[in-house]
């Protein structure tokens, strides 16, 4: 058994637009472990995420051009990238106006980097994306018996994973995934979903636990579950009547079948 190789770096999109700051939190997220891309305003800020996602953005909320509030709105749309705001804006009035916007913390300046770097690492823990320091051990035992089910382990900070034999590749750091030949990518709660479902080893998880394993703490911003577990299966070609990998449980809610546990591909 040897160490899973090293999963591609999460990305972070830092928008910020104090040169220092930004050249500062840089160079912290770097050492973290993380690729980082920068935005100056915005406007370039959303051009930079339309052009290639990130995996997490770090968003100022006073910003020229496109303020934060206006950029969360529009990156909102059509995305569930996680966003941590860092602000002076500190009253709880704005607080919570920027977590209802969907955001997923809020960090208020002035703050220490050791801190932002931290609540990163913890936003990436718990949305299932990986990278960074945070990767788990892999799968380095194969698709047999998993114990250690938790936030962290198993399969985050895997590359590349294949299930039912090759029927399904995902890729957790892009979500790019190829299933019965077509291709595309997971949103950000299809592969939160997808990954809290296979952790759980075949145990069925009710709605609850698949909502926090969607939405984070801020329930409250999530859509329903229902709806997640529909266009998954969608995207996997998976029929509820006879399914390969998602099954349902009444008055549960789903299981992973153990059939189609994934392998480091
Ligand atoms: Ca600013």
């Amino acid at each position: 058994m040897h160490p899973a190789a090293r999963a591609p770096r999460a990305q972070i999109l830092v928008v910020e637009d104090e040169a220092r700051l930004r050249a500062l939190l840089r160079l912290y997220l770097e050492r973290a472990g993380y690729e980082v891309r920068e935005a100056e305003d915005g406007r370039a800020a959303l051009d930079s995420f339309d052009d290639a996602p990130a995996d997490l953005l770090v968003v100022d909320l006073m910003l020229p051009r496109l303020q934060g509030e206006a950029l969360i709105r529009a990156i909102r749309e059509d995305s569930q990238v996680p966003i941590l705001i860092t602000s002076a804006k500190r009253s709880d009035v704005e607080r919570i106006a920027g977590l209802r916007l969907g955001a997923d913390d809020y960090l208020p300046k002035p703050f220490n980097v050791h801190e932002l770097v931290e609540r990163v690492n913890a936003i990436l823990r718990r949305t299932g994306i990986g990278g960074g320091m945070s990767n788990g051990p892999g799968l380095s035992n194969g698709p047999g018996r998993r114990t250690t089910a938790g936030p962290g382990a198993g399969v985050d900070g895997t590359a590349r994973l294949s299930f039912a034999g090759g029927r399904l590749v995902f890729e957790p750091p892009t979500r790019a995934y190829t299933c019965a030949g077509a291709s595309g990518r997971l949103t950000p709660s299809e592969a939160r979903l997808l990954l809290a479902l296979v952790r759980a080893a075949g145990s069925p998880l009710d709605r609850e636990q698949l909502l926090r394993a969607v939405a984070g703490p801020h329930a409250e911003t999530s859509r329903n579950v229902d709806v997640h577990v529909g266009n998954l299966r969608h995207k996997l070609g998976d029929d509820p009547a006879s399914p390969w990998a998602i099954e349902t449980i009444p008055d549960v809610g789903y299981r992973w079948l153990p059939a189609s546990d994934p392998v480091k591909a």
